[in-house]
């Protein structure tokens, strides 16, 4: 008969080594690349496992890759914290974990009041063997036809309700932020008219407006 091989115990929860941080299977972490001049590298713990006396944890991971890890690189529309939930699994030593982090979704992203150094967001998949994205295709905005980074202020017309970037409307961020009401050239011919007439009852939507301006507001 075959020797039974050492058992293997399934954990609940980790400790980050030098911290009393723990980590559960499902939540987001940063590990350790081996060029320490390199960013951290971002994982979603699957399942933590040590060996028969509890000593050498291992965690399996699925990767978020960096838009610069990604085949086609990083893009304009991409975000400083975005990151692509990728089919890549690994198992790692648990001794590379150097923090707990949270990614979010666009949504949530875009709602958070301050982005800490620990935020980052997720809103495509990624096929690491083709680098195709899901979904292949995102809604696009302004003149420019790009996606939104959330990085980069874009007010709303009023109009059309398309959102645009101040540069690409000539327009500075400063001047933006201080809009009250924008339409866009095509929409502005038509309406200003109407804008001038009926500014009192305007007032509640531009209320909406300015919120909405507000998380759409660069941060860093
Ligand atoms: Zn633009
Ligand atoms: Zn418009």
């Amino acid at each position: 008969m075959a020797k039974p091989r050492p058992a293997k115990r399934t954990l609940d929860s980790y400790t980050i080594k030098g911290s009393n941080k723990i980590i559960k299977p499902g939540d987001c972490v940063l590990m350790r690349p081996p060029d320490s001049s390199k960013l951290p590298y971002v994982a979603r713990v699957e399942s933590i496992e040590a060996g028969a006396r509890g000593s050498n944890v291992k965690v399996r991971v699925r990767w978020y890759y960096r838009p610069e890890e990604s085949i086609g690189g990083r893009r304009q529309f991409h975000g400083a914290k975005e990151v692509f939930l990728s089919d890549h699994y690994d198992i790692q030593s648990a001794d590379t974990i150097e923090g707990k982090c949270f990614v979010h979704s666009f949504k949530n992203y875009t709602k958070l009041d301050a982005v800490g150094s620990d935020d980052y967001f997720c809103r495509f998949e990624y096929k690491s063997a083709t680098g195709s994205f899901i979904p292949d295709r995102i809604a696009v905005f302004c003149k420019c036809e790009m996606p939104y980074n959330p990085d980069d202020l874009m007010i709303q017309c009023e109009g059309c309700s398309d959102w645009y970037h101040p540069a690409c409307i000539d327009m500075t961020v400063e001047d933006a932020k201080k809009l009250e009401h924008f339409f866009c050239q095509g929409c502005s011919s038509q309406n200003e008219k109407k804008t001038e007439n009926s500014s009192a009852s305007r007032e509640s939507e531009s209320k909406v407006e300015s919120k909405r301006l507000e998380s759409k507001r660069r941060r860093r």
